[in-house]
């Protein structure tokens, strides 16, 4: 591992100024804003990363969040490099994010997952008293699960392959709950509560991983 002495606590903490470093082999621009959530960015035509951060989030979790995801950033640096080098020689300069699911990506997710949920199932079914119809597993773009509850099916995004098993539990209990309350009301926050007391947490943690 390789951490650039400019990415010290103080500098990294003055909002608003960009702040570039070595992140093992990869420079990394981190601007600290006044938001929420982290959000990376992988720019051409180097593909380094452009991390927005909030002001009071710790450099170790930043480092974390780009190593947890260090297999799709590398996918998506290779893509950018390519389609910039591409469009350095005259020829159009698409980036393919799209192509990232190959049959064999998916394949391999959709194994794992398909394992994980063979354990986590019977116990949240026992524990929220509902069965789903089914569950699908597909890469989405906008969210990490979803249920419909008229017909109990269940849809889980192919992207919590990729990320700790506990955020996987998270999205079943969450759309699990689903067939009991259709929306986030009082009623699911508190069936959420009761069959997940550190939910809110996790899905905080969840919401860092939204990088798209
Ligand atoms: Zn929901």
């Amino acid at each position: 591992m390789t951490v650039g002495r400019r990415y010290g606590r103080q500098q990294a903490r003055r909002s608003g100024e960009p702040v570039e470093t070595l992140l093992d082999d990869i420079r990394v621009v981190v601007t600290r804003k006044p938001i929420k959530n982290l959000y990376l960015r992988v720019k051409p035509p180097d593909g380094h990363l452009e991390i927005s951060a909030p002001q009071r989030m710790a450099d170790t979790t930043i480092r974390n969040f780009v190593r947890t995801r260090r297999s799709w950033i590398d996918e998506m640096r290779n893509r950018v490099q390519v389609a910039a080098a591409v469009g350095a020689l005259g020829g159009d300069a698409p980036l393919p994010l799209a192509e990232k699911w190959t049959p064999e990506r998916t394949r391999v997710a959709k194994r794992q997952m398909t394992a994980q949920l063979d354990a986590l199932l019977p116990k949240w079914t026992a524990v929220v008293g509902k069965s789903p119809t089914s569950i699908s597993l597909r890469a989405m773009k906008t969210r990490w699960g979803s249920c419909t509850p008229r017909t109990g099916r269940i849809r889980l995004n192919l992207e919590l392959a990729d990320i700790p098993e506990q955020f996987l539990e998270y999205v079943l209990v969450h759309e699990l709950t689903h067939l009991h309350a259709s929306g986030h009301g009082p009623q699911f926050q508190r069936l959420m509560s009761l069959y997940l007391p550190n939910w809110r947490q996790l899905r905080s943690e969840l919401n860092k991983y939204v990088i798209f």
